[in-house]
């Protein structure tokens, strides 16, 4: 009954370790069992679903422990260079399939649960995913990690155990209400706690200069306050390869000093009080994606976790007496955004001030040891921190980005004269509309290296965010596109497309997604393309139950999939999705508009709003109504049908995604950074429907502009036409089609006849529409009626999905990694 691993993997295995027995289904069994009774205290029979979840989880630990224990003693015994991915956000997802399947164990274990009595879905679908991240930018740093892992590069991925990640949504009346995520309510089993290794954090107070006895001049930081931050480990597996990694999450802890000395002043109710205010720092992600609210605590969990991290790296994986001037040679630091920039000054102030550095050899180490990566080009989206507020909690660290500043803008001077209009543009100090410190230009004037996400995003950083800089240092700045990874993605959600895929071109895909570009003669093949539409047909069976038993909402059957699944931002243009879906309504009960020539069309959306993102509420708010009217209204039955279940997350994508026919991404040019949706929506056979924006650019280039529906302006044209003036009313009073859409939304027909529901949606379309949806709608209706022209044809649009499939392989994030690798990191992988 020995069933091996189920893949063959493609490069050397690193050996078990010895006294590793294979794994068996029987010995899975008794391991199963053992965790049963010996850690969660109960026989079978009394075992609860989570008792079950905990004891599976534990038994596939103890597989991958060996394993891991392994990788780090090779960490320490034959050290090579590493990297310190610094990310505020990891969005996991469930950790159960990806460990069994990184381990091989998926069917060993699916066997060993079945003996037992017990369906392993049902285990499956009882974790509860770490939300430690608000959408792509945090999904991205999990997608990382595993490819490093799975690429046999040394990785520690530093960042936030959040008691509470991102917020689970609910909707009430239509409106989303946002609940607490209490992901640890039942436990964790992925995590390893060791307090033993707390690094203490220091905030605020005030700096002291002294002379040593040479006539050195030092600096002494004296703090107000301090925390202990307490590392929780958590493996990173490599896809069958035996290595495992470590992702170190750290969690805030009150200091004993710090409440002591209030407890002793008999204080009781102050001191507990404290105690919350400490554990506050990583109570909470903030729920924000692209609108940074510069809040304090915010600025103190970015401290908290970076200060924690240079601690950890220096003093616990670093051997004793390492010589920091080499620490290039052992460590990048990869700055997921701006997020952990304040590492920078930290590096300094350790190298500076505890180790005794001059500043110029500080910082000509400091800026071997980081690069960083751009996700934005949206102007808001820049992280800026108050002087004032950054100098009352870190005084030594304003001390010292006011050092750097001037050490950079004296080489300004050098360059350019006395360009003082220059100078001002690049000072890491901004001076209006109040004396600020730009986070991204420290990033950039630290970094050996800049990149942005995707190609066209790269390149409107040199040109648009940060010009000065790039003509500054045009070798610093560079390109990585976006991945993800297709073990979760593709291995992992879409399981009967894996094996199709598999048993047509050998397994070897999995770990080299470029082989994907084998299945382009399948596409010919009419077998092929039933299989494919088959495979089709069972993800969207499986969705249609997910949703019946998890929103109670029940799809049609035989309808196109249509999906818009992403953060709810006004860039995103979830907006121009509706104005589409509220023309096909309005043209059909206005008679202008045949059903019986339509394709039947669910359109599925899934979105999360920040909560104190008005317009962004108001969108969802408006889905819904609309949602509601269309779907009760006999007139479009069977044609238009639309979806909203609440909460998307990871755990929704790997089962939305697969099903998916069509994949919006409409953003307006210019403003989607790259996108990683689109990516997985292309490598599971969805055709997208897509502006000239982010890797959309290229996923077309890749697929080929026959098998993309490319709709809108250019970046050049947005340009533009923003430079002349932007009247979204004209758009308005010139298209009979677009106007019924807006006048049915403005006359109450989605809100119970309430005119004042949705009136701040309609005026900002009307006159502000800041992401010109109005400018592209035409384009975009043009486009949808090729792609419900090109749905009816079946055989023609399989072919273009399977060709989807097999040119995406560019799109893993393991290539992300090679790149990354080659351009900014220089490490090698250790076989
Ligand atoms: N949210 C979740 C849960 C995701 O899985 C993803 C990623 O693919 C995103 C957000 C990012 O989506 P997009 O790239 O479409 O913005």
């Amino acid at each position: 009954r020995h069933i091996g691993p189920q893949w063959a993997p493609t490069h050397p295995v690193a050996k078990a370790p010895v006294g590793t027995p294979p794994p068996t289904v029987d010995g899975f069994v008794k391991e199963f069992l053992h965790e049963l009774n010996s850690n969660q205290g109960v026989s079978l029979s009394d075992s609860s679903v989570n008792d079950q979840y905990m004891a599976l989880a534990s038994t596939v630990r103890n597989y991958l422990m060996a394993r891991w224990l392994e990788t780090e003693r090779g960490n320490r015994e034959n050290p090579s260079k590493g990297v310190a991915y610094l990310s505020a956000e990891y969005l996991l997802g469930r950790q159960l399939g990806n460990n069994l399947l990184s381990s091989g164990l998926i069917d060993i274990a699916e066997e060993a649960l079945k003996q037992c009595g017990i369906d392993f879905a049902v285990l499956r679908s009882q974790e509860v995913e770490p939300g430690l991240g608000n959408g792509g930018l945090g999904r991205l740093a999990a997608c990382f990690i595993d490819s490093l892992a799975t690429m046999s590069v040394p990785c520690i991925g530093y960042g936030i155990r959040y008691e509470y990640g991102i917020f689970r949504q609910t909707f009430v009346d239509g409106r989303q209400v946002e609940q607490p995520d209490s992901w640890l309510a039942l436990g964790c089993p992925w995590e390893f706690a060791h307090p033993e290794h707390g690094v203490q954090v220091n905030f605020g107070g005030r700096t002291e200069k002294s002379t040593d006895e040479q006539g050195k001049e030092k600096t002494t930081w004296i703090p107000d306050w301090n925390v202990i931050g307490v590392p929780y480990n958590y493996m990173v597996p490599g896809y069958l390869n035996g290595r495992v990694n470590t992702l170190r999450l750290w969690s805030a802890q009150a200091t004993k000093a710090f409440d002591l000395q209030i407890f002793n002043s008999g204080d009781y109710a102050t001191a507990v009080r404290a105690q919350t205010f400490a554990e506050n720092i990583s109570k909470v992600l903030y729920p924000e994606d692209s609108t940074p609210q510069g809040k304090e605590l915010r600025l103190q969990q970015q401290y908290f976790f970076v200060a924690c991290s240079l601690h950890d790296y220096i003093h616990h994986v670093l051997p004793e007496g390492f010589d920091l001037h080499q620490l290039d040679e052992r460590i990048i630091f990869q700055l997921n955004d701006t997020h952990p920039v304040i590492a920078v000054p930290e590096l300094m102030r350790i190298l500076v001030d505890e180790e005794g550095f001059g500043f110029e050899e500080a910082w000509e180490v400091t800026q071997r040891c980081f690069a960083y990566t751009c996700h934005t080009l949206l102007p808001e989206a820049l992280e800026v921190w108050p002087v004032e507020m950054l100098g009352r909690l870190l005084p030594r660290h304003l001390e010292l980005i006011y050092a750097i500043n001037d050490h950079f803008l004296e080489q300004v001077r050098e360059r350019y004269g006395n360009d003082e209009m220059r100078v001002r543009r690049m000072s890491i100090i901004a001076e209006h509309p109040e004396r600020s410190v730009r986070m991204a230009y420290l990033a950039t004037i630290a970094g050996s290296k800049v990149n942005g996400v995707a190609a066209l995003h790269s390149q409107l950083l040199r040109d648009k965010v940060l010009p000065d800089f790039s003509e500054f240092w045009p070798e610093k700045f560079t390109n990585v596109t976006n991945g993800v990874t297709p073990r979760r993605f593709v291995r992992l959600a879409n399981r009967s497309l894996s094996t199709l895929i598999s048993d047509s071109i050998g397994k070897g895909w999995v770990n080299n997604l470029e082989r994907l570009r084998e299945l382009e003669p399948y596409a010919e093949d009419p077998d092929f393309r039933k299989a494919f539409r088959e495979v089709k047909a069972g993800n969207k069976q499986r969705l249609s139950k997910l949703l019946a038993d998890r929103d109670e909402i029940v799809l049609p059957e035989g309808h196109m999939l249509d999906v818009m699944v992403k953060r709810l931002h006004e860039y995103k243009r979830q907006s121009l999705k509706l104005l589409h879906l509220v023309t096909l309504y309005n043209e059909i009960i206005e008679g202008r508009l045949d059903p019986d020539t339509l394709q039947g069309r669910t359109m599925v959306f899934g979105a999360k709003a920040a909560p104190g993102y008005k317009m962004a509420k108001d969108t969802i708010h408006l889905i819904n109504k609309v949602a509601e009217v269309v779907n009760a209204d006999e007139r479009v039955k069977g044609k238009l049908f639309i979806a909203f279940p609440a909460n998307y997350n990871v755990t929704l994508a790997e089962k939305l995604i697969p099903a998916a026919d069509l994949s919006e991404q409409i953003s307006l040019a210019g403003m989607e950074a790259s996108g990683t949706g689109n990516m997985k929506f292309a490598l599971n056979g969805a055709l997208t429907i897509g502006t000239d924006d982010g890797a959309n650019v290229e996923i077309r280039e890749h697929v080929g502009d026959e098998h993309f529906f490319l709709f809108g302006m250019t970046e050049p044209e947005v340009a533009d036409l923003g430079a002349k003036g932007y009247d979204p009313g004209s758009y308005y009073e010139s298209d009979p089609r677009l106007k019924g859409a807006i006048d049915l939304i403005a006359s109450g027909a989605f809100s119970g006849g309430d005119r004042r529901t949705f009136e701040p949606i309609v005026s900002n379309l009307l006159t502000q529409d800041r992401f010109m949806a109005l400018a592209d709608y035409a384009s975009y209706m043009d486009a949808q009626e090729r792609v419900e022209a090109y749905y009816a044809d079946e055989d023609a649009w399989t072919r273009s999905a399977i060709l989807n499939v097999a040119r995406s392989g560019y799109f893993s994030s393991d290539r992300s990694m090679k790149d990354y690798i080659r351009e900014i990191w220089h490490t090698t992988p250790v076989l």
